[in-house]
């Protein structure tokens, strides 16, 4: 079981701090836990309790990329875990399927654990079929190596993304199916997880984990949900 604590653009670097030091305190069983907090807050932690990943990174180990980090600035922290293909990544910053498969090539290419996200919009939701759904989600996953023995593929459906609307179980368990058909790797899934629906969706077949954001944030919030995985 895994569960990944998304902070997306929220805490600082004395906060993370703070949360970790209170997360040590958790028994967390067989469970796995992860945690990418921004950027800023990036460093050599001492903890064992949570594998410390980054929410983003440009693939170069350094170089003229005016707001970016690379391979270099992870080395620093001992970074060896990413997630890439967030939708917020995708819709907010635009980022192409292109240079996602690019980023994915060298961060494999490095080792890298990787959290691929995949899922589809409202639109594609409300305008189709189950098959037009799928052929979305396999275009996300177009040029990406489903084999690759550190990836993690979390559906993350961005209408349920920070909007409270959590997929039905019934949803869940038919996209993780669709999502085994493509690859043996572990499925997560992501999209309003809290303590109120954390129990259900993780006994959804072949969900192995969760890919929370804001539930994640408050620390005790997020201990509760270890307490209920494991
Ligand atoms: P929420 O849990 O806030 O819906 O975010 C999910 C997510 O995007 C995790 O990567």
């Amino acid at each position: 079981m895994i569960l990944a604590a998304n902070f997306k653009m929220n805490h600082t670097r004395a906060s993370t701090r703070a949360y970790l030091q209170k997360l040590e305190s958790i028994d967390k069983g067989d469970v796995a836990l992860y945690l990418f907090p921004p950027f800023t807050a990036l460093d050599n932690y001492d903890t064992a309790v949570a594998t410390i990943g980054a929410q983003n990174a440009y693939c170069a180990q350094s170089g003229s990329y005016t707001g970016e980090i690379g391979l270099e600035q992870l080395e620093e922290f001992g970074i060896k875990t990413l997630i890439l293909g967030h939708s917020e990544r995708r819709h907010l910053f635009g980022e192409s399927q292109e240079l996602i498969t690019k980023k994915f090539a060298f961060f494999k290419e490095q080792g890298f654990t990787i959290f691929y996200c995949v899922g589809e919009t409202q639109e594609v939701r409300e305008s189709g079929s189950t098959e037009l759904i799928y052929s979305y989600i396999e275009q996300q996953l177009e040029g990406i190596d489903v084999a690759y023995e550190k990836l993690i593929v979390a559906y993350e459906p961005v209408w349920a993304i920070g909007t409270g609307k959590t997929a039905t179980t019934e949803d869940i368990a038919t996209m993780l199916e669709f999502l085994r058909t493509k690859t043996k790797r572990p499925l997560l899934y992501g999209g309003s997880v809290k303590p109120q629906n954390i129990a259900q969706i993780l006994q959804v077949p072949e969900c192995e984990g969760a890919l929370i954001g804001t539930a994640s944030w408050n620390v005790d919030t997020f201990m509760t949900m270890i307490n209920i995985a494991k």
